[in-house]
């Protein structure tokens, strides 16, 4: 072993004879034999994984606790703490004081800001206070005023002294239950009637114009059933050539109320009932014009091409009631009436007496016609002459609203009786009046003095300064005669209601 050790020379022997470095060399040994053999043994026993990762021994680590520097120090470290003053850098406590400077400087700044902060949320607490008690200018119940701006209307009665009084709770018939129990007032905002709740959360905002008034009766609420009040069928006017719909038949609808706190019941009329009317009215033009309409009854026939060509020829057209079985017979001549520009409405299927048919057979008799002339022409028609102008007010009750237009005549020519062309002729013209109806035939037998008469009937009127007019432009002429009434083709509107019996 070399001898590294300055202060001993290799003479300087023991009581033994050993020289120095051989008394350093037994102290090692020594030493190492002091180690507590438990010790040694513990460490022995140690899993392979301890060892692994158990760092210093503990042997280490009660040196450690001898320097106060914790369990990092090692063999070199007890050497150093002995002798050198090495100090372990490890020891996370020696840089704090170099912090010190630099968080005092930190917080500074920081409570500059709090303070800044809370400057702001100042001003803006007392800027909000001040907006939102801000005083607004409104106009109530006509004056101006100001107010304090969110105010409800409770408050604006109360603070302003407005007068109004409450309304009742009511029952079904009206009778009050509860004085005042009804709304408090009534609110008008810029013109608007407000509701209860809309009043309950309305709030001043400036500007408004509001208007307080006594509040309204409340009624009791109510169980109720409803009932229905069917249309009679009215007559307005007692004479007319004409006879029309002028207003369709409406059901009524009443509800009979019973109230749930008064046990009163009353009976509302939701809708009131529309009666049917027929109106009877001699066409008026009110137009300036000068009119006739010439109108045969009971053809189709043989004859009516020969009435188309004299028609023609005299410059005139005519109204032409056919009677359905014949339309049926005589289809070519049907449609040559609608080609010619003539009108062609219904006489009836086959000339009954309809006031003595039951209401199933004029029903039929009228729709009958209707569906014969449509077949052969392809035009709709809702208007007829009543065979033997008889038409009473209840046959229109069984018409059940498929006819709207019954077209009698002014002046009867009397051609049936067959009394010669001229007494014809005279029949037709002598004092006839603007808008008159004429009345002939051109079916229903021997027709031969009808043929001859009508070139005098039509020159005779027309050098009278007459138009021949067909039956709806007759009605037309009459501002007082709807355009759908007098187009002669309109049906019962969705909704309306036939009336099965005549109004007292
Ligand atoms: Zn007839």
């Amino acid at each position: 072993m070399q001898n590294d050790n300055p202060y001993f020379s290799p003479s300087d022997q023991d009581v033994f004879g050993r020289t120095p470095n051989q008394r350093a060399a037994s102290r090692q040994q020594r030493s190492r034999q002091a180690q507590p053999a438990g010790q040694r043994s513990r460490s022995a026993r140690q899993r392979p994984h301890q060892r692994a990762t158990s760092g210093p021994s503990q042997g280490h680590a009660r040196a450690a606790q001898a320097t106060g520097n914790g369990f990092v120090a090692s063999r070199g470290v007890q050497r150093t703490h002995a002798g050198t003053g090495y100090r372990p850098a490890s020891a996370p406590r020696r840089r704090q004081p170099s912090m010190v400077p630099q968080g005092r400087s930190s917080n500074d700044r920081s409570k500059g800001m709090l303070v800044l902060v809370a400057v702001i949320a100042v001003a803006a607490v007392v800027g909000i206070f001040a907006w939102t008690n801000r005083s607004v200018e409104i106009t109530l119940n006509g004056a101006r005023t100001s107010l304090k701006v969110g105010t409800g209307l409770e408050q604006v009665i109360g603070e302003k002294k407005v007068s109004c009084k409450a309304g009742n709770f009511v029952s079904v018939s009206g009778s009050v239950i509860d004085q005042g129990g009804g709304t408090a007032y009534t609110a008008t905002v810029d013109g608007r009637e407000l509701s209860s709740d809309d009043a309950g959360r309305f709030r001043v905002g400036g500007g408004e114009s509001i208007d307080i008034s006594d509040g309204a009766d409340v009624t009791e609420d109510y169980s109720s059933t409803t009932t229905e009040t069917q249309p009679k069928l009215e007559m307005d006017g007692s004479y007319g050539a004409i006879a029309y719909v002028s207003q369709w038949g409406e059901a009524g609808q009443d509800e009979v109320r019973t109230g749930n706190v008064s046990g009163q019941t009353a009976t509302v009329n939701v809708r009131p009932v529309k009666n049917c009317i027929i109106k009877l009215h001699n066409v008026t033009p009110t137009n300036g014009q000068k009119v006739v309409a010439l109108t045969f009854d009971d053809g189709p026939s043989a004859y009516t091409e020969k009435y188309l060509s004299i028609l023609k020829e005299h410059g005139a057209v005519a109204t032409f009631f056919n009677l359905g079985q014949s339309v049926d017979e005589y289809p070519d001549q049907a449609k040559a009436i609608v080609d010619a520009g003539c009108q062609l409405c219904s006489h009836t299927y086959s000339h009954d007496d309809l006031p003595k048919d039951s209401a199933d057979k004029v029903y039929s008799e009228v729709t009958g016609a209707f569906s014969s002339i449509t077949k052969a022409t392809g035009i709709t028609t809702t208007a007829i002459r009543p065979p033997y102008g008889d038409f009473k007010q209840s046959t229109w009750l069984s018409t059940k609203g498929a006819m709207t237009v019954s077209v009698l005549w002014n002046m009867d020519s009397e051609d049936w009786r067959m009394p010669g062309a001229d007494k014809i002729v005279s029949n037709a013209t002598s004092g006839i009046q603007n808008g008159y109806i004429i009345l002939m035939h051109d079916g229903g037998g021997k027709r031969d003095q009808d043929v001859e008469a009508l070139p005098t009937l039509i020159d005779t009127l027309k050098g009278q300064g007459y138009t021949f007019v067909t039956i709806s432009d007759l009605m037309k002429s009459d501002d007082t005669i709807p355009e759908e009434v007098a187009s002669c083709d309109q049906t019962m509107p969705d909704g309306a209601v036939w009336p099965t019996e005549l109004a007292t």
